[in-house]
């Protein structure tokens, strides 16, 4: 694996006067503290019961919004510390206007080897794909027994032994290939944070750091009750022990028949796009879960989304400018942050297109369109391109001899701060996204929405959703 530059933070040598090498000595001090090698060694499994919250990363009001989180209880972490096998089970219960109504939600998730796994409530185990994998793999890790024992193995490779403030810290490759960074107190030399690196989709390169703190004695070992995780700088998890056993009954953490038995997920299923011609110069490119609009003007294109990933925006762009060869696709209007309506933006910069969204998207667009994707390279990190972008605030009219859509600010919304609708004053459509889902059985939006067409006085006829299927403006008036 490449290492992204973050990782490596500015060092200095340790001096020490032990006869290990410094690198070496980190491990055994935190070894001591913990409890001792060989104990560290003897253990077989691990279970953690507690409570806490998880982040909405790419799904808040903003980006850096912090405001919506799930309250976590029930939380157990069963682990086979020998045989890599981890399953977590919790109760998350939103504590804002969640898409899928305020209900709690049990959720089962699960790693065994190369297999990462969840179980609906219903008890169907289906399997996820293999960069969850990646990362579930690497969060068996993200713990102190964990990352020290395996950095105990003489087949692990441990490097860049360093001192940055008060903690000592050391890059460990372990004995099957994962890279962490972990970092111990200084005086008492218990591990305080462990960082590992993986791709997202939107960010990019992104460090996943676990902190740890308020140990325990624990069957002679020393455990923390507290855990921290961070991806890149905003907060996805807290947790709060109640509980926890050493080699205690885990039951059986092999992974469910349907699981192993489904076919490996590499990537992004390939993307289907269909197209339907809505009225003259507008279509609908609809095909799987993420819509998008086209939208011709008298001498160029403008495509009205590039959702989820570069595997979708691309073909989505690649169909518009097959609609209408002889013009120029140029713009892309972006409906609002969130990732899977976002995750196609790299794609639509590298394709040359400017990106039309609301100003409250423009830092993170700036900083999204630069961010390095080494570990696993997107069409922009291929084909690198300066960012164009059209911040819009109220609203803003993309207008020519041939065709009006105004593009609104969805105010006051509370799935997002950045959310924009556009319409079509001749055609009488407006399209939105997530606002309203015409066919879901939850609507916690669709009052706003309302609200916002009836304030601008815009006469609708039909509502073209990027989630579901076209209806009549009378079908959002029905919701209560
Ligand atoms: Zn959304």
């Amino acid at each position: 694996m490449k290492r992204p530059a973050l990782f490596v933070v500015a060092a200095a040598a340790i001096s020490t006067c032990s006869q290990q090498p410094p690198e070496r000595q980190i491990i055994a001090d935190a070894a001591n503290a913990l409890g001792g090698r060989s104990r560290i060694l003897a253990v077989k499994t691990l279970v953690i019961e507690g409570e806490g919250t998880n982040g909405n990363l790419g799904q808040d009001m903003t980006m850096d919004a912090a405001s919506q989180q799930f309250v976590v209880t029930g939380y157990r972490r069963s682990v086979d510390i020998v045989n890599l096998r981890a399953r977590t089970e919790q109760t998350r219960t939103p504590n804002f206007a969640y898409f899928q109504g305020p209900q709690p939600q049990k959720q089962v998730l699960g790693v065994d080897g190369d297999v990462a796994y969840n179980v609906a409530p219903s008890g169907t185990a289906t399997r996820a794909s293999n960069a969850v994998a990646k990362d579930r793999r690497a969060e068996l890790y993200h713990h102190p027994l964990e990352i020290v024992r395996a950095a105990l193995d003489p087949a692990a490779k441990l490097t860049s032994p360093r001192t940055a403030g008060r903690e000592q810290v050391v890059d460990i490759t372990t004995a099957n290939g994962l890279a962490f960074t972990l970092a111990i107190d200084a005086t008492t030399k218990l591990p305080t944070w462990v960082v590992s690196a993986t791709d997202n989709t939107n960010l990019g390169d992104v460090l996943i750091e676990t902190a740890f703190d308020d140990y325990q004695d624990l069957n002679g070992l020393k455990v923390p009750r507290h855990f921290t995780t961070k991806t890149d700088k905003y907060r996805t998890a807290e947790l709060r022990v109640t509980k926890q056993a050493i080699d205690g009954d885990v039951g059986d953490l092999t992974a469910p028949q349907a699981a192993t038995s489904a076919p490996a997920i590499a990537g992004p299923a390939p993307a289907t796009v269909t197209a339907e011609e809505l009225a003259k110069g507008i279509w609908f490119l609809a095909g799987q879960t993420h819509h998008s609009v086209l939208v011709e003007f008298a001498d160029h294109l403008t495509l009205i989304e590039a959702p989820q990933n570069d595997t979708r925006a691309l073909a989505v762009i690649a169909k518009a400018r097959s609609l209408r060869p002889e013009k120029p696709l140029t713009e892309v209007v972006n409906t609002h942050h969130h990732f899977d309506h976002s995750g196609g933006i790299r794609a639509a910069i590298a394709e040359g297109l400017t990106v039309i969204t609301h100003k409250a998207n423009e830092a993170f667009y700036k900083d999204a369109a630069t961010r390095p994707h080494t570990i696993a390279p997107d069409a922009l990190a291929k084909s690198p391109k300066p960012l164009k972008l059209v911040a819009v605030d109220e609203e803003l009219a993309l207008k020519d001899s041939g065709m009006t859509v105004n593009l609104y600010h969805v105010a006051g919304n509370p799935h997002a701060d950045t959310l924009l609708m556009a319409h079509f004053p001749r055609e009488r459509i407006l399209v939105e996204v997530d606002a309203f889902t015409p066919g879901s059985a939850v609507q916690p939006y669709a009052a706003n929405l309302r609200e916002n067409i009836s304030r601008r006085a815009l006469k609708v006829d039909r509502i073209v959703p990027l989630h579901g299927a076209i209806a009549p403006y009378s079908e959002l008036l029905k919701i209560q």
